[in-house]
């Protein structure tokens, strides 16, 4: 980028003094937010958002960790050009941008081996799916691909409008908002090329299928096929476009239609998705009779007859079907995790679909502390430095609170699941209050001294969660956790001659006496999963923030970012980052930019480099508690120092 006619990326931080007489830093803000002086500052932290958000520096690092604003605008920040000046570079010597991150972890694969993860968080509407979508183009438009992965390109690309038909939806926060948690793999092989994908899903937002609030949607595929589905195909699917509105399940949200969508173009995308993906015609039929069964089964209506009994008027077997596993290809050499979900909710109203989602959002936070505190850790031993007490909040006494074996709040929602009789959700909270009521992180409307607090009501409880407090209303909680299928639902269902129902529905199952896991369970045992998949690779992490509601470019509204910046737990995140050293570089990388403020290392230090960089921070007057040489690099403690450093080039 062109900065009043200077490049502005230098390497490390931004050194320009303006016309204006500021420093570009004052004017851009710190590229990383490490280098924030006080770096306990909510305030200072969200200042510096703001500054670089104006300027369309829409990423920002905290170390590793890439912040990324929703610019809401199409930036010219995309283009090959683009990607082709982050090959190769160092996450530091150029400005921040997703694309650093992406060819970081690529490096990481390529040279370490070490499997990669990329996590990607944040609220509705921030940006996640598109940050995954820049890194998956940035893979496929970079890495060599050898003749026969051609194709396997494509597919890993083409999986996405597939998905985003069947589980993405015009929501009031985002108008293709993603309806599941993602994770992907993209498998490499040793060459670096691309060779296959894995992915797996989590939490669908099945109930909207039924039910759509107002100005909200059904998934994107029923009004794709609907729409622009070939009229002989609509007639065999028992179809009729002329009268959308006939289909209750698509006018429950009386929004049809949504002005940055067109369903035609993404119809022709999607069609053409499935033949790259693999599916034969027969597949996709079969699919789209699934899906057109359901607009049926919305349909169907129910009569009394002269005595009273209740009967169906129409009937055809439907369960919605949800992608699950695209492709697979078991020659891999590394892998790079792809994970875009849910950050933190907290709504006015938060029920069993946010007490998952958080819960998943704690585990993720414990996830970062220990990936980051072991990377650190290990690092300092690489380095030969002694390790550092860090000062930060253990989230996993929550995560125990929410899942621990007999105890957790999980397993006493599965008590009252089972328990025949009076159970209930009321049950179920006097159970939690007489259970968990002396937890410090757990808290009801009564009070030790029998008063009562009037914060959380009589349906509630609330969770003190490692990014703040949320109350949780127990209604519901119980038949969400059980959500059963009726066994003769499912019976009708194995007969079903369609082979995409017969794979969703097997005959083994209805002999299996076992009770199904319920719902909380089951979400506990794929994040169980997932969470082994990732503590397995380095992580690198993307907190993406949606600057304001209205979906505008260029407005950033400070009490909506400082809400995310809390849910986030990104002060947290700089909090355990810097609770070590703030900068660290290699002697030689160091020496390099640095000598020319010193005589004895000016214009060419001969000697080894730790000497070099000895004789350089002594010159220049580093105190002992400044800094630290390890083996190959410097660690600085303060920010302040390298600014000074910084600043006496210069002059
Ligand atoms: P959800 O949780 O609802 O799925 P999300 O975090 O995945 O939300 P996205 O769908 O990625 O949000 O982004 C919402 C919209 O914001 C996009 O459709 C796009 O218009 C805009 N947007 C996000 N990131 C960018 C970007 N880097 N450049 C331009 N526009 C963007
Ligand atoms: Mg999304």
């Amino acid at each position: 980028m062109r900065y009043l006619g200077r490049e502005v990326e230098v390497e490390g931080i931004v050194r320009l003094v303006m016309e204006s007489g500021l420093s570009a830093r004052d004017r851009v803000g710190v590229q990383d937010f490490l280098l924030l002086d006080n770096y306990t500052s909510e305030a200072a932290f969200i200042e510096n958002l703001r500054r670089r958000y104006k300027e369309n520096l829409i990423y920002t690092y905290i170390g590793s960790v890439l912040v990324s604003v929703n610019p809401y605008r199409e930036l010219e920040i995309y283009s090959k050009q683009h990607m082709e000046r982050y090959r190769g570079v160092n996450f530091y010597e150029i400005s921040p941008h997703i694309y650093a991150l992406a060819d970081n972890s690529y490096r990481a694969v390529r040279t370490e081996r070490k499997d990669q993860c990329i996590l990607i968080s944040g609220e509705s509407g921030a940006g996640k799916t598109e940050a995954s979508k820049k890194v998956l183009q940035y893979y496929t438009t970079m890495c060599p691909t050898r003749n026969n992965t051609q194709s396997i390109r494509e597919r890993l690309l083409q999986s996405t409008p597939v998905l985003e038909a069947f589980g993405n939806a015009k929501t009031l926060r985002n108008d293709n908002s993603s309806r599941f948690g993602k994770y992907m793999d993209v498998q490499f092989d040793y060459k670096g090329a691309p060779i296959g994908g894995h992915i797996l899903n989590y939490l669908l937002e099945k109930s909207r299928v039924v039910h759509q609030n107002h100005g909200e949607r059904n998934f994107h595929i029923f009004y794709q096929l609907l729409e622009s589905g070939d009229g002989a195909l609509l007639k065999r699917l028992g179809l009729d476009r002329t009268n959308p509105q006939q289909y209750h399940y698509l006018v429950k949200g009386n929004c049809p239609r949504v002005s940055s969508i067109s369903d035609k173009n993404s119809w022709k995308v999607v069609s053409k998705a499935f033949t790259v993906i693999g599916f034969n015609e027969e597949e996709v039929e079969e699919l789209l009779k699934v899906v057109a069964s359901v607009l049926h089964l919305g349909n169907t209506q129910f009569g009394e007859d002269e005595y009273g009994e209740t009967h169906l008027t129409t009937e055809m077997p439907i369960k919605y079907v949800s992608e699950d596993e695209v492709y697979y290809t078991s020659k891999c050499s590394s892998v790079i995790g792809l994970l875009d979900i849910y950050g933190f909710e907290v709504f006015q109203n938060n029920s069993f679909e946010q007490f998952c989602i958080n819960y998943c959002n704690e585990k993720l936070q414990q996830l970062f502390i220990e990936l980051t505190l072991k990377s650190e850790q290990e690092e300092y031993e690489a380095e030969g430095i002694g390790w550092e007490t860090v000062e930060y909040f253990n989230n996993k006494i929550i995560c125990d609170l929410v899942e621990e074996k007999f105890k957790g709040i999980i397993a006493i929602l599965d008590e009252e699941c089972l328990r025949p009789g009076d159970a209930c959700d009321l049950t179920f909270l006097e159970k939690l209050e007489d259970r968990l009521g002396g937890h410090a992180h757990f808290v009801t409307h009564k009070l030790a001294n029998g008063k009562i607090r009037k914060a959380v009501g009589r349906e509630e409880f609330r969770l003190l969660h490692y990014a703040g407090e949320v109350n949780y209303n127990i209604n519901g909680f119980l038949d969400k956790n059980n959500d059963l299928l009726y066994r003769n639902l499912k019976e009708v269902m194995c007969q079903s001659s369609n082979q995409i129902m017969k794979e969703c529905f097997q005959t083994d199952e209805l002999t299996d006496q076992r009770r199904p896991e319920t719902a909380a369970t089951q979400f506990k045992l794929s994040l169980a999963k997932l969470m082994d998949i990732l503590m397995s690779k380095q992580p690198s992490y993307i907190r993406c923030i949606k600057p304001n509601d209205a979906k505008q470019p260029g407005r950033f509204e400070e009490v909506l970012v400082r809400h995310q910046v809390k849910y986030l737990g990104l002060m947290e995140n700089l909090r355990v980052r810097r609770a070590g050293f703030a900068y660290r570089r290699s002697f030689e990388a160091f020496l390099q930019r640095y000598k020319p403020l010193c005589p004895d290392t000016w214009p060419n230090w001969q000697g080894k480099l730790s000497d070099g960089v000895s004789t350089l921070v002594k010159h220049l007057d580093y105190k002992a508690e400044e800094y630290k040489l390890g083996r190959s690099k410097i660690f600085i403690r303060f920010p302040k120092t390298l600014f000074l450093t910084e600043d006496a080039l210069e002059l």
